[in-house]
This record gives structure tokens, C-alpha cells and sequence, in this order.
């Protein structure tokens, strides 16, 4: 058997899409432009990306699981069209406050908690230690921390303002502008860590 491969695990909203609050329909999806081109690069330097994304909004009830992927079929098919692709889609639908009782609880999965991680790196034979994360949010970088990857802070979505009030007992490895920034500096720094 071949050993784990290393992997990009992306946040979606405000890294990949636009960050419209509660994207709780597939009309208001917007991807920033240079997402697909910045999936593909890293598609082809032998990177699978994997979306690990916190998607409380089931919990709240303001949107039914069946919406988030209608909204993920959506995104596969633009970066299909791009040449680009996700290997798999992980999201965490809980939250301890939620009003959905099915949904309206703690979990090992929201982020910065690892269970996606963890899931993804069973279910796609992915090494997090090897891996990359990247997301708008300290609790992202937290996220790729907590599994020992290496992490980037982009500044699209809240990480602009994130980065102005970063907590003390955490730091990136790399703030950058946005996914495109984020993608070139993981392809310079690959072999740092990794070996592929
Ligand atoms: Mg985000
Ligand atoms: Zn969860």
C-alpha cells in the first residue's frame, strides 16, 4: 500500500466563495475569481483539495442539508468546467446552540475541533501532518495546527480583519491576499515537509 498522501484542505466560505453571511441557496454561491485557477495549480502539483467547512446554519435552521449539496454539486461543476477539482466535500452541520434537535449538539467535527480532518484522512488516505490548511479564520489555522499541518491565513472573507486581532497562543505560517497567493506559496514551500 502506498503511504498517505499529503492534501490542501480548504475552508469554503470567505476563502474559496464569497462570504455572504448564510449561504442558504445556490444563487447567492459566488466563487472569487481565482479559485478555480488556484484549485487546478494545485490539482496539478499532485495536491488532492478537500473542502472542510462549518455549516452551523443546519443547526439553526436556516437551511436543509439537501441545500448544502445542491450547493457543492454546483461548485464541482464549475471547477470541473475549469479543469480544476475537490476530492471531497466534508462539512460539520452542529452547533451546541442549535434549534434543530437533530443537529443541536456538541461534536468532534466543528471546526477547530479535527473530526473532518480526521474523517477526510480515513475515507481519501491523506496524511494531515504532510497536508496543508487553509481558511479565512484563527479557528481554521487552529484547525491545521491541531493536526499538524502547515496553515495559511488568507485575507479574503474575515481574514483581514482576523489578522488585526490575532490571539497570542496562535500563529500562520503564511497571511497572504488570498487563495491564488495561498496556492504559490504551498507550491514554493511543498518540500519543506513533505516529499511528493
Ligand atoms: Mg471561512
Ligand atoms: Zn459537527
Amino acid at each position: 500500500m502506498s503511504p498517505a498522501h499529503p492534501a490542501v484542505f480548504l475552508d469554503r466560505d470567505g476563502t474559496m466563495i464569497e462570504d455572504v453571511g448564510s449561504l442558504d441557496r445556490v444563487e447567492r454561491l459566488a466563487f472569487f475569481p481565482w479559485t478555480v485557477d488556484a484549485i487546478r495549480a494545485l490539482n496539478r502539483a499532485g495536491f488532492p483539495v478537500v473542502v472542510v467547512t462549518n455549516q452551523a446554519g443546519v443547526a439553526r435552521g436556516w437551511f436543509a442539508e439537501a441545500v448544502l449539496d445542491e450547493i457543492h454539486r454546483a461548485m464541482a461543476r464549475t471547477l470541473e468546467a475549469g479543469g480544476a477539482k475537490v476530492a471531497a466535500y466534508y462539512y460539520c452541520p452542529h452547533h451546541p446552540q442549535g434549534t434543530v434537535a437533530e443537529y443541536a449538539r456538541s461534536c468532534d467535527c466543528r471546526k477547530p475541533a479535527r473530526g473532518l480532518i480526521d474523517r477526510a484522512a480515513r475515507d481519501l488516505d491523506l496524511d494531515p501532518a504532510r497536508s496543508f490548511v487553509v481558511g479565512d479564520k484563527w479557528l481554521d489555522v487552529r484547525l491545521g495546527r491541531a493536526v499538524g499541518a502547515r496553515t495559511v491565513l488568507v485575507r479574503t472573507g474575515t481574514g483581514a480583519v482576523e489578522e488585526m486581532r490575532r490571539p497570542d497562543d496562535v500563529m500562520a505560517d503564511a497571511i497572504v491576499d488570498n487563495l491564488a497567493a495561498a496556492a504559490s506559496w504551498m507550491l514554493m514551500n511543498r518540500s519543506l515537509k513533505s516529499d511528493i
